[in-house]
């Protein structure tokens, strides 16, 4: 069981989740992220150090801890319970204040990154303590590593963890962290943004998990972006390529990665809602339950790149030498449509853009065209739905599309447009596609 930063992030919603996973008569591990806000703010203390900025790492340091100890306030009301909270909080405020005086290194970043996990897990046992409730706390630093690629080592997380479970044969109800990592050099490390699914999903994949539930502030994955449209529905089920169609494509429910752990040891995956625990959510399994269009998603921020060269014509290998382009830049392309003389990609990473472009002049002429973003339609076996086609285009006539890709794979079919037309494409679909207004 997952629950995100704002599922802990005030003392009433921790209470919430100590009622919820209390219920369970089948064992549970809980994964906690850090509380809402707490992970942005530590990237900014990270930030300033590396700045030299040493007095506002300060005072960014002492606000974060008043936020803590205005927490723990409405967290455990007992006297011992309560000096423990301040003991956790006081134990890692001071090592950020260390960290402060220290020449900055890579390695520190990721050790001040990993505070807020461990504050929020502490706590959270702090008010189990108080409310009589067994419980172990298994350390994820004690299981979760990385290798040098940054990829989690299934094999050695499932004897580690295997290990550390088989040391309390007793107990129902377990505790860890979310996000934090070792890498191969040892060092405290992380899954990256939003990495506290990915935990979840390879926890729940190493010990063969009845399920993994991502419990977060929303009931599922929803048809389209709840923030944008008016009336959206959840989905009640999906396929894990759906699922893994949706979550890269832009829909912000679920962490991308971890779709794989739970694909690949076949754990069902469970989206659902703390503020509203008995509504249905969505299920994410191998069957997609029903055929058609499911849902749409967008993905902001992409840039669209077109080469174009006459050379191209009847030419073999020019493909490839593009790629390696933007394999030697380790920067991922999304969307790929061709001509016969012109080839248009997206990427959305654009730390080495101006160095690609460089690279990409011998090919021909290079067209870049920013600010754009990616429409995903998903759903099951879409191209042979009656008129499908037809009815999505139908509803966004009037909306220039720059590249359409379609047949990659069955379940997609993805847009491109200038991210001005956002807000009013995932409408028109909407109704176009959902008939929802
Ligand atoms: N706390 C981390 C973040 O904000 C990890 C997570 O919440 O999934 O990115
Ligand atoms: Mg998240």
């Amino acid at each position: 069981m997952k629950f995100g930063g704002t599922s802990v992030g005030k003392p009433e919603r921790m209470h919430h989740i100590v009622s919820l996973v209390s219920k369970q008569t089948e064992p549970a591990i809980v994964v906690l992220s850090a509380l809402s806000g707490t992970t942005n703010a530590l990237v900014e203390i990270g930030n300033l150090i590396a700045k030299g900025e040493r007095n506002m790492a300060s005072q960014a340091i002492e606000k974060l801890e008043a936020h803590y100890q205005a927490f723990i306030k409405d967290l455990v009301k007992a006297p011992e319970p309560y000096a423990k909270a301040q003991a956790i909080i006081a134990e890692h405020f001071e090592f950020l204040n260390i960290i402060l005086k220290i020449s900055f290194s890579e390695a520190l970043s990721k050790d001040i990154l990993a505070q807020g996990e461990l504050l929020s897990t502490k706590l959270f046992c702090a008010y189990l303590e108080e409310q009589k409730i067994d419980y172990a706390l298994l350390p994820a630093l004690e299981f979760m590593t990385i290798d040098q690629y940054d990829e989690p080592q299934i094999g050695s997380i499932k004897v580690k963890l295997t290990q550390l479970l088989n040391q309390y044969p007793e107990k129902k109800l377990f505790v860890t962290q979310g996000y934090i990592c070792r890498n191969v050099r040892g060092e405290v490390d992380n899954l990256k943004r939003g990495g506290s699914d990915y935990s979840a999903s390879l926890i729940a994949a190493a010990i063969g998990a009845t399920s993994c539930e991502i419990w977060t502030d929303i009931d599922g994955l929803h048809n389209n972006d709840p923030r944008i449209v008016k009336k959206t529905v959840p989905v009640e089920q999906l396929s894990f390529e759906e699922a893994a169609e949706l979550a890269y494509f832009g829909a912000k429910i679920l962490h991308p990665a971890s779709i794989w752990p739970a694909q690949t040891y076949k754990i069902p995956v469970k989206l659902l809602n703390t503020m509203q625990p008995e509504a249905r959510g969505t299920l994410i399994v191998e069957q997609a339950g029903s055929v058609g269009v499911k849902a749409v998603a967008a993905k902001d921020n992409i840039i669209a790149i077109r080469i174009k060269s006459s050379r191209m014509l009847l030419a073999y290998g020019f493909l490839r030498k593009i790629f390696e382009v933007f394999e030697k830049y380790r920067t991922p392309i999304d969307m790929i449509t061709t001509s016969e003389v012109a080839v248009s990609l997206t990427i959305d990473n654009p730390a080495y853009i101006k160095a690609i472009l460089k690279e990409l002049e011998p090919f021909g002429t290079i067209e870049v065209d920013e600010n754009h973003a990616i429409i995903s339609v998903v759903g099951n076996e879409i191209s042979q739905t009656t008129d499908i086609v037809k009815k999505l285009f139908g509803s966004i006539k009037n909306i220039p599309v720059r590249m359409v890709s379609y047949g990659g794979s069955p379940h997609n079919i993805s847009l491109l447009i200038a991210a001005e037309y956002k807000t009013q494409i995932l409408q028109q679909l909407n109704k176009g596609m959902f008939g929802l207004e």
